[in-house]
């Protein structure tokens, strides 16, 4: 993998240079020369400066599947690490991804790593009497009566060998927009008795499985740097990691308070990677894709206020000009690793393509791909 060379400066010396009508034209440039061999992906949580060149926009599975849908050569992904890699699953063996600046990571994703889920997994499956879905001859019927397995099921915002981990263990990708069908999906799977391990994002599962019907009795975090409680992790029957976005974590139920003392009858959506109370208290929980839309759909004139990343919140509110959208963080909160994807990145790494050079190339190994992308297709089969 090639580095390139203005990966070197940091973003804040990029954002001090005022250069940013000459990273849009040289950007518009490249991007006409290479046609149609190049799509542009931006994440909701892009920059305006990414975002106008974007071909496509969503969400991070939408846009993993506006990849594998497109017949361009060459995948560019304005977003972070973790959705490259899954686009780089889903697309064919013709078609290559690249980003912009490899830099770009995601500090929940990173909360869970292989050794560690893997430590967890042993521990689970040691102390209890559920057995591993791998074992099944075909762990995508519903668990046999009278048998109960322990079922992985990962979000979308995890790293590649942990979608391989859990596709091997007879589980499940899920996004925040399909948490609840994927969960029904591995409770079948897991039996009466059975349990599911979610990770990275304790939040979403949570916030997911309250919503379903359950309660917090049903409930255990597994923390990696603490002693294992048992009692409550045998009597649980979702066993949730210990990770958390740091972005959506800022959001506060006194937040909601504060801006509806200031517009009262204001509308209160928040992403369900946000803290239990902040969900309990606001109107609405949604994906970044249902944000969007309850902005569309709320009536005109409305004030409403939003628990996700700053640029998303700030787009809407300048799209949708006959209703006021507001941060519930009246501090700006940007996602600080979706930040690193500079225009200036965007610019040079075109202009390589130009010259014949390919850099900041995502490649996932096929013995990964391989297990990881059963895990994406169980989840792309109950949401057909
Ligand atoms: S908003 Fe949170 S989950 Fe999304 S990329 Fe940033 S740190 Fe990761």
């Amino acid at each position: 993998m090639t580095g390139i060379s203005l990966s070197t400066c940091s973003i804040e010396e990029l954002d001090s240079k005022p250069h940013s009508d000459e990273y849009r034209q040289r950007i518009i440039t490249a991007k006409k020369q290479l046609g149609e061999k190049v799509m542009i992906l931006g994440h909701h949580y892009q920059r305006d400066s990414i975002i106008e060149h974007a071909d496509e926009t969503g969400d991070s599975f939408l846009l993993a599947r506006k990849a594998a849908d497109s017949d361009a050569e060459i995948i560019i992904f304005c977003g972070v690490h973790f959705m490259a890699e899954s686009a780089d699953i889903l697309t064919n063996d013709n078609q290559i991804v690249l980003m912009p600046n490899i830099r770009a990571g995601c500090s929940m994703a990173d909360m869970a790593d292989l050794p560690d889920v893997e430590a967890c997994w042993n521990e689970l499956l040691a102390n209890s009497n559920l057995l591993d879905p791998a074992t099944r001859e075909d762990a995508e019927l519903p668990a046999e009566s009278g048998s109960s397995y322990l079922v992985p099921v990962t979000y979308m915002n995890s790293s590649a060998d942990l979608k391989a981990f859990v596709g091997h263990h007879g589980g499940i990708v899920c996004t925040s927009s399909n948490a609840a069908g994927v969960l029904e999906w591995a409770l079948e799977r897991a039996g009466e008795n059975g349990k599911v391990l979610f990770f990275p994002d304790q939040h979403l599962g949570r916030n997911t499985a309250l919503a379903m019907g359950y309660n917090n009795d049903d409930l255990a975090v597994w923390n990696p740097m603490m002693e294992p409680d048992w009692q409550s992790l045998n009597a649980a029957k979702f066993v949730l990691w210990h990770g958390y976005c740091s972005v959506h974590q800022r959001f506060t139920v006194d937040q909601i308070n504060d801006l509806r003392d200031a517009h009262p009858g204001a509308l209160i959506i928040a992403h369900p990677e946000c803290d239990r109370t902040v969900v309990d208290a606001a109107d609405a929980s949604g994906s970044t894709e249902m944000i969007r839309r309850y902005v569309e759909e709320a009536p005109s004139g409305s004030v409403i206020g939003v628990g996700t990343e700053i640029h998303l919140v700030k787009r809407l509110d300048a799209q949708y000009s006959d209703k006021e959208v507001i941060c519930l963080d009246p501090g700006v909160c940007p996602c600080s690793t979706m930040y690193m994807i500079h225009p200036a990145f965007l610019a040079e790494l075109l202009e390589n393509l130009i010259e014949g050079k390919i850099v900041n190339q995502i490649v996932v190994p096929p013995q990964i791909a391989d297990d990881a992308i059963l895990a994406l297709n169980r989840m792309l089969s109950i949401i057909a």
